[in-house]
Formats: C-alpha cells, sequence, structure tokens
C-alpha cells in the first residue's frame, strides 16, 4: 500500500503510532509537513518557537532519509487550506491511505474532520492516533462520567487505571523501500526571519539532544527535582518543555524511563522521580481540559463568573512587565530571563502571571498572548492552563484572594538573590538583604526603576474586583 504520513506535532521516530503503524502496513511511504507562516503567527507561535520547529523538522529529514522516507514540506495559507492540500498531494501521488496523530486544538479538530471527509470521500482512508497523552483525550472520567476538572481526584485516576502496557513503545524501524524522490527540505524557504534574541545553543534540536536531555536529567537531577524544583538559579528541573511541546519527545517516553529509575512506582519510592511525572500528568491534565471544555481554546474562562471582572488597562505598566522593568527585581529577573532564553522558569511563570492578572489586574488574556508569543515551548493547554489558574479564572485554580507576595516569594526562592543578579545585573553589587526589595537611594544608584505599583493597595483593588465580579 502506498501512504502518507501527515506530520504536525510529533517530530519524532520514537513512540510515533502514527509513523510505526504507517510504516508497518505501507510498501511506499512519503512523509508531508504543511508549513504556515499566517496560521503559526495567527495562533500566537513564538519567532524563536518557529526558529526551533524548523531546526527540529530538520533534525527530523535527516532521520527519515534513513529510513528512505521522503519529507516533502509544503507551503499552506492555514488550516483552512490544509485538507485540499493533502487531498491533492493524496491523488497526485496514488496513496491509498493517510496515517495522522490527533491533534486537540478546536480549530486542529475542524481542519481534521475536513480533511478526514474530503479524504474519505474520494476513497483515500485515514487513520488516526493518540500520540500526545497517555489515555485518549476525555477517556478519564468521574463515577458520574463526567471530565474532572480538579487535578488530585485526576491524577488518583489516571493513576488507578494506568496499565503498564501503555508504556510498551519501543519498535525497531526498518528502512522503508527506496523511491525515487528526495525531500525538498533544503530547497524550501521557510520565509522565517529571525527577530528573537535567545540563545538557541540551550536548545539543540532533535530527537537525540531530547533524549539524551532526558537520560541526563533523570541520572544527575531527578532525585533531587522536590528539593531543586522552585529555585530558580539552580538548573533543577528538566528543561524537556520545548521538546514537549513540538512533540521531538512523547510524554511516555518521558514516564516510562522515570517509572523504570523507580520500580515502576507511581506514588512511593524516589519522590524527586514520582513528583516530576506529577508535572507530565499537569500537562495530561490541562490537555484533557482543552478537549473536554472547548470554551477554554475560544479565549473564554474556565470560571463563568470571571467574565465579570473589570480588568484594568495601562499601556505603561504592561511595556514594564514586558520588558522587565516593574521595580520588583524578581519580576524584572523573570520577565528577562524568558527574552533571553525563550524559556521561564515554572514557579517564575506563577510569580509573574500572578503579578499580572492581581497587582496589575490586567486581563490574563493579554499576558497568556505575550507568553505565547516569546516561549519556545509555548503550549496552548499548559499555558492556557497556567494563566488561567494564576489569575484564578480557571480550573483547580488558586483562590482569588491567595495572592503571592513578589518579594517574599524572591527571599524565599532566590533567597541570595543570584538569579536576580543573573538577569538584572545593574543589581549585581547589592547586597541579599536588600536586593530582592531595594531601597529608595540605591535604586537610583543603581539606575534600577522604582515600584510601577503599590503592592498592598493593588492586592486589596484586586480582592475587592473578585468579590465584585463573584456577587
Ligand atoms: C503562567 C504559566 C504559563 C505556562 N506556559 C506553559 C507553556 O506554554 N508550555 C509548557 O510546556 N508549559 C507551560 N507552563 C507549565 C510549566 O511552567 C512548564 O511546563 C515548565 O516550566 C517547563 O520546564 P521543564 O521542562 O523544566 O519542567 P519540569 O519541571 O522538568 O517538568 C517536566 C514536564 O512536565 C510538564 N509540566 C511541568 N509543569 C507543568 C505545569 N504546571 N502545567 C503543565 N505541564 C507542566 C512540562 O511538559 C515539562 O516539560 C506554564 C505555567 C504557568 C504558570
Amino acid at each position: 500500500m502506498k501512504s502518507i504520513i501527515w506530520f504536525r506535532n510529533d517530530l519524532r521516530l520514537d513512540d510515533n503510532p502514527s509513523l510505526r503503524e504507517a510504516c508497518k502496513n505501507s510498501s511506499e511511504l512519503h512523509a508531508i509537513f504543511l508549513y504556515s507562516h499566517d496560521q503559526l503567527e495567527k495562533h500566537n507561535e513564538a519567532n524563536v518557537k518557529i526558529d526551533f520547529l524548523i531546526k527540529s523538522l530538520q533534525s527530523l529529514n535527516v532521520s527519515l532519509q534513513k529510513l528512505n522516507i521522503p519529507l516533502t514540506i509544503v507551503n499552506s495559507e492555514g488550516f483552512e487550506q490544509d485538507p485540499d492540500i493533502i487531498l491533492n498531494l493524496a491523488k497526485e501521488r496514488n496513496v491509498e491511505k493517510v496515517f495522522i496523530n490527533k491533534q486537540f486544538g478546536n480549530d486542529e479538530q475542524n481542519r481534521d474532520k475536513r480533511a478526514r471527509e474530503l479524504l474519505n470521500a474520494a476513497n483515500i482512508k485515514t487513520e488516526f492516533f493518540n500520540d500526545q497523552i497517555v489515555y485518549e483525550a476525555g477517556s478519564i472520567r468521574t463515577g458520574q462520567d463526567n471530565p474532572y476538572s480538579v487535578f488530585t481526584p485526576f491524577k488518583r485516576k489516571w493513576v488507578e487505571s494506568f496499565d503498564m502496557e501503555f508504556l510498551d513503545i519501543d519498535f525497531d524501524y526498518a528502512p522503508q523501500k527506496n523511491i525515487d524522490m528526495k525531500s525538498n527540505f533544503d530547497s524550501f524557504d521557510f520565509k522565517h526571519e529571525i527577530k528573537h534574541k535567545a540563545d538557541m545553543s540551550l536548545w539543540p534540536a532533535g530527537e537525540e539532544h531530547a533524549s539524551n536531555r532526558l537520560v541526563d536529567f533523570l541520572k544527575n537531577r531527578a532525585v533531587n527535582y522536590s528539593k531543586d524544583r522552585n529555585d530558580p538559579i539552580k538548573d533543577g528541573t528538566s528543561r524537556m518543555s520545548p521538546y514537549l511541546a513540538l512533540g521531538v519527545i512523547s510524554s511516555k517516553r518521558c514516564i516510562l524511563e522515570g517509572l523504570k529509575l523507580n520500580n515502576f512506582e507511581f506514588n512511593s519510592g524516589n519522590s524527586g522521580i514520582t513528583k516530576w511525572i506529577d508535572e507530565i500528568v499537569w500537562r495530561e491534565f490541562y490537555r484533557n481540559i482543552m478537549f473536554s471544555f472547548p470554551k477554554v481554546g475560544r479565549n473564554q474562562p474556565f470560571q463563568d463568573f470571571s467574565k465579570s471582572i473589570e480588568w484594568r488597562f495601562e499601556e505603561s505598566e504592561l511595556h514594564a512587565w514586558k520588558t522587565g522593568m516593574t521595580g520588583f527585581p524578581i519580576i524584572d529577573a523573570a520577565m528577562r530571563q524568558l527574552l533571553h532564553e525563550g524559556w521561564m522558569h515554572n514557579r517564575l511563570r506563577m510569580v509573574v502571571a500572578m503579578f499580572f492578572t492581581k497587582n496589575m489586574l490586567h486581563d490574563w488574556r493579554l499576558g497568556e498572548a505575550y507568553f505565547m508569543q516569546n516561549l519556545i515551548d509555548g503550549d496552548f493547554a499548559s499555558n492556557n492552563g497556567g494563566w488561567q489558574w494564576s489569575s484564578s479564572t480557571g480550573t483547580d485554580a488558586a483562590p482569588y484572594f491567595r495572592i503571592f507576595n513578589p518579594v517574599t516569594q524572591s527571599t524565599n526562592f532566590d533567597k541570595e538573590g543570584l538569579f536576580i543578579k543573573k538577569y538584572v545585573p545593574e543589581l549585581k553589587d547589592l547586597d541579599k538583604s536588600v536586593i530582592h526589595d531595594p531601597p529608595k537611594e540605591h535604586r537610583k544608584y543603581c539606575g534600577y526603576p522604582d515600584q510601577i505599583l503599590d503592592l498592598k493597595t493593588s492586592r486589596l483593588r484586586a480582592i475587592d474586583a473578585f468579590k465584585e465580579a463573584k456577587s
């Protein structure tokens, strides 16, 4: 059988169910990737993430060449056009079947429904596979047959129902029949102008690097994960997120390798590894939320009451937040890390998002979009989940009156002020006793701005706005 494998958010060979089945069942296999710069920008995908995507595709192409599978990149205007392009390619190449891994976004699901209809109407078979999360989306349900909206019971059910056969993912690919077709990767014009300033040496592209990073983290740092994960100056987390976001590695592979080191236990054994697997389950949770509550993908909050919150908008505050000039050193260090690395530490994502939505009382959707536009690991479900958690508008969200104090967070999690010194170098000579909240004269001396707001009054303002919306 002559087939197409349509790559999208699954840029890997390892644990790729659609590629595996396509290889097992095809006599001739063609790989396709539809590239639409407009579509990527429409979904706020960051310039740095597109850079990483192109590099990841390059690496995928090299791996596919070894299997005699030519990768064709086709320019598309966007999701609307994708189904017709796939249909035309399938017809031109006399293909009998298209193999596809599922995606969960509203736009992605509509595109896939249309593609399936068009292909099936032309007598071309389609088969969809689940590769993004462990269980089929929406299949983990409460006793009343509802989707979960709180993490802890979701996780309990997720672990209880776990079947170790899910992790039967190792597969040896054999090269396909050599066909007279070459990949167009090298000649394809991605029309991508690099505008970001992130240090890409932090993010070597490709499956091999993703796998090495996983092995290194599990071997050297996972045991201390519970202890080190909240300290932003320590390299205490895995930094696997950019690879997971583009599907360069699968969550099953991460879980399997973690479990191997923990006697296949989810709830006991090494607390670093179990805590780390919990985080992967958070990722699964938010993907399920996105699937079961499509409103979150339509710019709506999960909690309906929060539609009545009267958000403020102050351009100068927004600008100060984006550029790391709020006068709160930990916030500024975090926002500058985002621009330097295309990535931000998880604790700091929560701190800056809460500051944005509570102290600044700005609409979470503005912060959500800015993160997507700048994160190399931008992932709609996790980003939306994180923003809605921080702004108390989402599932399982932080109670609206529990507002992080950025100075306390800084003192607790960046005790020596080393993270601040790294990203806000104008404060590098300050002692840890003053660096978290420098006195006025120190600010002046260092050329560092005054605080854009008063923490106490802005906190009360936020609580009032939430109370008002709830009443
Ligand atoms: C406001 C906000 C926005 C966020 N935006 C994104 C985003 O766009 N993309 C993204 O991948 N994550 C996002 N997160 C979740 C989390 O911050 C990152 O996944 C994590 O910092 C990535 O670093 P790591 O790979 O070292 O994580 P590790 O601590 O090593 O965790 C391993 C993996 O688990 C997953 N994970 C960890 N924490 C979470 C979480 N809270 N929610 C969902 N998945 C999680 C990630 O895939 C991560 O790579 C956001 C969190 C917040 C609070």
